[in-house]
């Protein structure tokens, strides 16, 4: 088994893309592994590819897409700061959620990314992500807060494509990314301020 120090990003995008480990793989058009720095404090998860994501083998470039890059704007938080995937890197067919043997299937490689990546904080993005991660039920009771396990800190909000037919969610969601960005400046200020301690 591959441990974290001779694990690469590059390398598991390779073995996804190629991958046959859940029924996914023969209805894909292309794999999506996830993109981002290697460096991100921030680490967004999803739920699936949808129809422009298996198209292009990118995340977050479709509809949902353009909402989450237009609310990481708004909050100042910088492309460069995070890496985006989700729980399932394959388009389930017709936007189904994805089912538990496949977000099984996949879970080595979301927990080989945490591994490399080493986030300060992990952004569930709806509900899907946040029972597959958490085992939780209800994000829109538990948007906004922050959860520790196993000592990874988690923001929970909601999935930006639950605004693109409720557009009252947008402001949800916009309020949700700025308590992040806030979060993450406070930490970082904090560890410089430590340095001096
Ligand atoms: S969804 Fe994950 S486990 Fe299933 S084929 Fe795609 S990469 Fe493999």
């Amino acid at each position: 088994m591959t441990g974290p120090a001779e694990d690469s990003l590059e390398k598991i995008a390779a073995e996804v893309r190629g991958c046959p480990l859940c029924k996914l793989a023969r209805t894909r058009k292309n794999a999506v592994p996830g993109e981002g720095q290697l460096a991100a404090k921030i680490m967004f998860i999803g739920e699936a590819p949808g129809r422009s994501e298996d198209e292009k083998g990118r995340p977050f470039v479709g509809a949902a897409g353009r909402i989450l890059d237009d609310m990481l704007k708004k909050a100042g938080i910088e492309r460069s700061q995070v890496f985006i995937t989700n729980v399932v890197k394959c388009r389930p067919p017709n936007n189904r959620v994805p089912e538990e043997d496949e977000a099984v299937a996949c879970r080595p490689y979301l927990d080989r990314q945490i591994a490399i990546i080493r986030p300060k904080v992990i952004c569930i993005l709806g509900k899907t992500a946040y029972s597959s991660l958490l085992g939780g039920n209800s994000i829109t009771a538990n948007r906004g807060k922050i959860v520790e396990k196993a000592g990874q800190k988690y923001f929970l909000t909601i999935h930006p494509a639950a605004a693109i037919y409720n557009r009252s969610l947008l402001s949800v969601l916009e309020a949700d990314l700025k308590k992040l960005a806030k979060e993450i400046k406070d930490k970082k200020e904090k560890s410089s301020l430590e340095n001096y301690l």
